[in-house]
């Protein structure tokens, strides 16, 4: 019998995990929520020690450097990105603190827009993916916030991620939101909203749905963008999964094929190319 997509999901062996500024930070203060961390950096070395690859997207640059500098939500473009150069390195801290207590080593690695667009840099970058993850670590990737202005911005990390798995050919990625998938409606607005568990076209219906739902003011990516992540993803021929990431052990019922989060199927178009979606990246 011919196996189901979500039956499919447990052979997937390269996979890209995003996890927002909104799953990973406290709601009361916006300080990071080492627990969680903890949880996921343990999650992802389970599923190394199954022998698959894992590239982790991480937000909370911002988050993180505001919490060390005891200052308030940034108001200006420079103390954004002031804030990600403080934030950034303190994140790596805890990351590469806590995956070696796993036995694991990760890696940074920042990008822009630049780096997909330039042909030099972008090959540059897969072989880079290709020796990190050869070496056995695990990288974890965000935008160069620091130097990123709007001109060379992937504008949010949902976008970001999908951008990484085509690049890196995954065949898996998942987007850890403060949402359980896609609705019908805006499920805080409209009771009558309907989860939609898998999605095989993205049709123009489909992609005007993508209200801003995400109900966090710490993030950048509301519904939209993840349905534009999901654009890029499934034209890549990666198989993508929204789900609510208050819980990350979500990502073992995903790779148990169960019925969690929303399923876009992959549909591998011959025409993709990856700079067409870079290009149109503030839409
Ligand atoms: N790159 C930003 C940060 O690390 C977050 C972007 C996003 O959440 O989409 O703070």
């Amino acid at each position: 019998m011919k196996k189901t997509a979500r039956e499919e999901l447990k052979n997937k062996k390269r996979i890209v995990i995003k996890i927002g500024s909104s799953s990973l930070t406290h709601p009361e203060t916006g300080d990071v929520n080492l627990v969680k961390i903890e949880r996921l950096i343990r999650v992802i070395s389970d599923l190394r020690g199954m022998g698959k690859e894992v590239v982790l997207v991480s937000s909370g640059a911002i988050a993180a450097g505001r919490q060390a500098l005891g200052c308030q939500k940034p108001q200006t473009v420079a103390e954004k990105q002031a804030y990600a150069a403080v934030g950034q390195a303190r994140l790596m801290m805890v990351y590469q603190k806590i995956f070696s207590e796993y036995n694991q080593t990760a890696a940074q690695v920042l990008m822009t827009k630049n780096t997909i667009v330039d042909n030099t840099s972008r090959e540059n970058a897969r072989n880079t993916f290709d020796q990190l993850l050869k070496l056995g670590t695990v990288p974890v990737v965000n935008e160069n916030d620091t130097v990123s202005t709007y001109e060379i911005k992937f504008g949010d990390n949902d976008r970001l991620s999908a951008i990484v798995s085509a690049l890196i050919g995954a065949d898996l990625l998942v987007l850890l939101s403060d949402i359980d998938g896609l609705y019908s409606d805006d499920p805080k607005m409209n009771p009558d909203a309907e989860f939609i568990s898998q999605v095989d076209e993205l049709s123009d219906a489909l992609m005007s749905m993508g209200k801003s739902t995400s109900g966090s003011d710490v993030g950048t990516g509301g519904m939209a963008a993840k349905l534009y992540a999901a654009k890029i993803a499934a034209g890549s021929g990666t198989d993508m999964v929204i789900a609510n990431g208050d819980d990350v052990g979500v990502i073992w019922d995903i790779l148990e094929g169960r019925e969690v989060g929303t399923l876009f199927t992959a549909h591998r178009s011959p025409d993709f190319t990856l700079l067409d979606y870079i290009e149109s990246v503030h839409p």
